[in-house]
């Protein structure tokens, strides 16, 4: 597990490698809310949804399905 570093500028979302203020925290991962909004709104057939789980595999999580 890595250290939380607060930063007054936000943190780096895992998908869109952008500082975002806004966001929440999925295990050990930040996660800014446009994406994960948009990850609710996308179709697991379309090929962003591949590029999501892509950047989620960076998650350490137990156990991902869809
Ligand atoms: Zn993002």
């Amino acid at each position: 597990m890595k250290s939380t570093i607060h930063s007054t500028i936000g943190e780096t979302c895992i998908i869109c490698e952008e500082k975002k203020e806004m966001g929440i925290h999925l295990y050990t991962e930040f996660i800014c809310t446009d994406c994960e909004k948009d990850m609710l709104q996308t179709d697991a057939e379309d090929p962003k949804y591949k590029f999501y789980l892509q950047q989620l595999k960076k998650i350490t999580i137990p156990k991902i399905y869809s």
